[in-house]
């Protein structure tokens, strides 16, 4: 492992890292070294067995993100479990579908909520531990090496989608909210940024996978000629989350094959 790259001895948060992409990010930092936290509302088994097979330490922490109530309890589960925390990823998320003169407002709220405003405040939270964490010397600069936040945003950070209202609204905000937490957490040690992944074969996906016009339109304009897999977005999250990433901050990272330059 090159030294820029190794997790060894990190503790990372991932959301929502039950399946598709957020199991592979889990499974690709345990890869580069670290220990991961794994939370959502279904338990994690499968990842869980995947990472301690591999020789990590990996815990499964019980959250809705449906609503802010767990964000505190799971920095203090993953730091009693697992001794500290460096890393979080925000990547649960879901999308709801509708033409926009109907969408309602359950749709419009449970896509905010959990893509949105719990992003925010397990952020929060864990950046309060991060930034009261003391470090060593050689694990940072003066003030680099506190923690380190990823978000998942989405090609919907920067184009409007169609029948997605809620969606776009949220992932333009994580592209936006990435921004503001750079901005007043970089110079205190903590880098924030953002994967934006394109097109990626996961449960999210099946709709617009199973729909023949749809799925051939979409991979038409994809330079890479194909949909991403969830693994591809693993080494963008072991960048972010490593000493190699110490001066990008507020960054949207896109992972797509070439989509938004097509
Ligand atoms: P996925 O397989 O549906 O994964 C979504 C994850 O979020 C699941 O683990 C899910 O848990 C979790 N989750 C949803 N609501 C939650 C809640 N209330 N509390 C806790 N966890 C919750 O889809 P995916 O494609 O991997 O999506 C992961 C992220 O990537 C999302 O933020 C999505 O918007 C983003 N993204 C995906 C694509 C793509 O093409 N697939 C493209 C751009 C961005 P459950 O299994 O319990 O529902």
């Amino acid at each position: 492992m090159n030294a820029l790259f190794d997790l060894s001895g990190k503790v990372a948060i991932v959301t929502g890292a039950n399946a598709g992409i957020g199991q592979a990010i889990a499974v690709a930092l345990a890869g580069a070294g670290a220990s991961v936290a794994l939370v959502g509302r279904t338990k994690a088994t499968e990842s869980l067995a995947q990472i301690t097979a591999m020789g990590r330490k990996a815990l499964c922490v019980a959250a809705d993100l449906s609503t802010i109530e767990p964000v505190e309890r799971i920095v203090a589960e993953t730091v009693m479990g697992l001794g500290r925390l460096d890393i979080l990823v925000n990547n649960a998320g879901i999308i709801r579908r509708d033409d926009s003169v109907d969408f309602t407002e359950a749709d419009w709220d449970a896509v905010m909520d959990t893509n949105l405003k719990s992003l925010f405040f397990l952020s929060q939270a864990a950046a309060k531990f991060m930034l009261s964490a003391v470090r060593t010397e050689t694990e940072s600069g003066a003030n680099s090496g506190k923690g380190k936040i990823i978000n998942i945003a989405s090609m919907l950070s920067f184009q409007g989608g169609v029948r997605v209202p809620s969606y776009t609204a949220s992932k333009s905000g994580v592209s936006g909210l990435t921004k503001a937490m750079a901005n007043e957490w970089s110079a205190r040690g903590i880098n924030v940024n953002a994967i934006a992944p394109g097109y990626i074969q996961t449960n999210n996906t099946k709709a617009l996978q199973a729909d023949l016009v749809r799925n051939q339109q979409i991979v038409a304009r994809i330079p890479a000629g194909r949909w991403g897999n969830a693994e591809d977005i693993g080494g963008a999250a072991v960048f972010l989350a490593s000493r190699a990433s110490d001066y990008v901050a507020g960054h949207i990272l896109a992972v797509d094959g070439g989509w938004l330059a097509s």
